[in-house]
C-alpha cells in the first residue's frame, strides 16, 4: 500500500472512530482496507458480500463524510469484496467498464434476481393470494388477471415476487419478451427519450420508448406510486397501457398501497388499475417470519440455533428486508468470532446497537397488550366481533394509538383487529383523534396508555 494512501485511510479511521460507537467501528469499519484512489474515488475492500452489503447501507454515508471533511476533493467511496479486489490489485488499473461506471454511474441492465425465486418465497397466510395470483399468472399470461395490481408495505416481498414470475416465465415459456422496470426507472427513461428526441431526428427516441414499452408480452412496472404527481409520465403509461391490454398482453403493477389511495394519479389508471385483480400482501405472522428466517439460512448456509430465529422474528413484525438484515448482522458477528452455530447470547450481543437504536420498539402487538391490560380485556374481546361499549372504546384508543405510534398501512392494522377494512380503522382513528382534541378524559386516558409504553 503506498504511503499516501496508507496515510489517508489512518485520518479516516481516526475521524470515523468519534463518529460511530466502539462496536460498530471494530465490526465493520476495522475490516475495511484502503485499495487505491481513482479520480476522486477511494475504493476499499471488505472480507464478504455480507461486510459489503452492511457496510454499503449503514456506513457509507459516514465514509465518504470523513474523507470528505480530510479532502474536500475526494468525494466517492467504492466498497468492494475482497474477492472483487483480486481484479483490481493484480492489474493496479480498473476495468473500463468499472471505470465508466464510475464516472457515469451506469446502472446494470435490469435482469431477474435469480435468488427471487418461487421456490425461495415462503407462502403464509399474509402472501397466500399473492403468490396464487402470481402463479395463476404465470400459467396464462394475459389471460386471466390482467392487470395484476400487486400492493403491500416496505419489504414485504413485492419485488421477490415479480422476480419469481420473470424468472419463471425466462425457464418456461423462453419465447415471451419480458420486460421489468422499477417506475422510477420508467420516468428517467422517459425523461431520456424526450430529451435526446428533441433535437434533430425529432420524436425519434420517443418512438424508439414506445415501441420497447409496446411490444413485449408481460410488462412489470416496480414501486408505480413514484409516478404520483407525474402528469406526463402518467399519460405515457396510460397509452402504453392501453395498446398492451387490448393486445392481450400482461401488465403486472407494484405499488405501496392500493390503487385507490394513491394521490394524482389519474382517474382512467386508476380504474384500470382495477380491471384485472388486485392482490394485497399483508406483513407475514410469526410462523411465516420463522419460516422466512430459517429459509434464508439455509439459502445462505447460516448456521444459527433455533431461538436466535424467534429472537430476531420477535423483533421485526412488518418488514421481512429488516428481518433479513438483522439476521446477517447476527451470523456476520458469530463469524468474527468463530462461534457456529450463532448462540443466542451472541446475537444478542450483536444487535444491541439496534434494539437499543430503536426508539420504536413499541410494536402494535405491545399497544395491544398494554390497552387490553389497561382496560383488564382480553386480546380475543378487543380484536373480536364485540359491540358492546366497553369493548369498542378501547378498541378505538387501540387503533388510535397504532396509527399515531406506528407507521403501519391501515389495512395492515385492519388485519389486526380480525380483517376490519381500512375506512373502519379510519373512522376509529378520527373519532379518538377529535376526542383527544375536545375532551380531557380521553385525552388522559390516552396519555396514560402512551407513557406507559413509551417507558418500557
Ligand atoms: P418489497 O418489494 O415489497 O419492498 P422485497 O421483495 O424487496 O420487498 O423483499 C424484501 C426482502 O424480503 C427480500 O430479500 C425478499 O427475498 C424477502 N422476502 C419477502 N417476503 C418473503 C417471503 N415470503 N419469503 C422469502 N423471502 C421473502
Ligand atoms: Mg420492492
Amino acid at each position: 500500500m503506498n504511503k499516501e494512501l496508507e496515510f489517508l485511510w489512518a485520518q479516516i479511521l481516526s475521524e470515523l472512530e468519534t463518529v460511530t460507537n466502539l462496536a460498530s467501528y471494530e465490526v465493520w469499519l476495522k475490516t475495511l482496507e484502503p485499495l487505491e484512489l481513482f479520480e476522486n474515488t477511494l475504493i476499499l475492500a471488505t472480507p464478504t458480500q455480507m461486510s459489503k452489503d452492511i457496510l454499503n447501507t449503514k456506513y457509507l454515508s459516514h465514509i465518504e463524510e470523513a474523507l470528505s471533511k480530510i479532502n474536500p476533493r475526494l468525494s466517492n467511496i467504492k466498497i468492494i469484496t475482497i474477492e472483487e479486489s483480486k481484479e483490481y490489485v493484480n492489474s493496479q488499473i480498473i476495468p473500463k467498464s468499472e471505470a465508466a461506471a464510475l464516472e457515469f454511474e451506469i446502472e446494470p441492465t435490469p435482469m431477474f434476481n435469480e435468488k427471487y425465486t418461487f421456490d425461495g418465497f415462503v407462502v403464509g397466510k399474509s402472501n397466500q393470494f399473492v403468490h396464487a395470483a402470481a402463479r395463476a399468472v404465470c400459467e396464462n399470461p394475459g389471460k386471466v388477471y390482467n392487470p395484476l395490481f400487486i400492493y403491500g408495505g416496505v419489504g414485504l416481498g413485492k419485488t421477490h415476487i415479480m422476480h419469481a414470475i420473470g424468472n419463471y416465465l425466462l425457464e418456461n415459456r423462453r419465447n415471451l419478451k419480458l420486460i421489468y422496470i422499477t417506475s422510477e426507472r420508467f420516468v428517467n427513461e422517459l425523461i431520456d427519450s424526450i430529451r435526446d428526441g428533441s433535437g434533430r431526428g425529432k420524436d425519434s427516441a420517443t418512438r424508439l420508448f414506445r415501441k420497447k414499452y409496446r411490444n413485449v408480452d408481460v410488462l412489470m412496472i416496480d414501486d408505480i406510486q413514484f409516478i404520483e404527481n407525474k402528469q406526463g409520465t402518467q399519460e405515457e403509461f396510460f397509452h402504453t397501457f392501453n395498446d398492451l391490454y387490448q393486445a392481450g398482453k400482461q401488465i403486472i403493477v407494484s405499488s405501496d398501497r392500493p390503487p385507490k389511495q394513491l394521490n394524482n394519479m389519474q382517474e382512467r389508471l386508476v380504474s384500470r388499475f382495477s380491471w384485472g385483480l388486485i392482490a394485497d400482501i399483508q406483513p407475514p405472522e410469526m410462523e411465516t417470519r420463522l419460516a422466512i428466517l430459517k429459509k434464508k439460512a439455509e439459502t445462505e448456509k447460516y448456521s444459527v440455533e433455533d431461538k436466535v430465529f424467534s429472537f430476531i422474528a420477535q423483533k421485526i413484525e412488518t418488514n421481512v428486508r429488516e428481518m433479513e438484515g438483522l439476521l446477517s448482522r447476527v451470523t456476520f458477528f458469530a463469524e468474527l468470532k468463530g462461534e457456529r452455530p450463532v448462540s443466542l447470547e451472541t446475537a444478542k450481543e450483536a444487535l444491541k446497537d439496534y434494539i437499543e437504536n430503536q426508539k420504536e420498539t413499541v410494536t402494535a402487538e405491545r399497544v395491544l397488550d398494554a390497552v387490553c391490560e389497561y382496560y383488564g380485556i382480553s386480546k380475543e374481546e378487543i380484536c373480536g366481533k364485540k359491540k358492546n361499549k366497553e369493548i369498542v372504546v378501547p378498541r378505538q384508543i387501540c387503533i388510535y394509538l397504532i396509527t399515531e405510534i406506528l407507521s403501519l398501512p391501515l389495512s395492515a392494522i385492519g388485519q389486526l383487529f380480525g380483517g376490519r377494512d381500512h375506512t373502519t380503522v379510519m373512522h376509529a382513528r378520527d373519532k379518538i383523534l377529535k376526542e383527544v382534541k375536545e375532551d380531557s378524559n380521553t385525552a388522559s386516558v390516552v396519555k396514560d396508555i402512551k407513557d406507559r409504553l413509551l417507558k418500557r
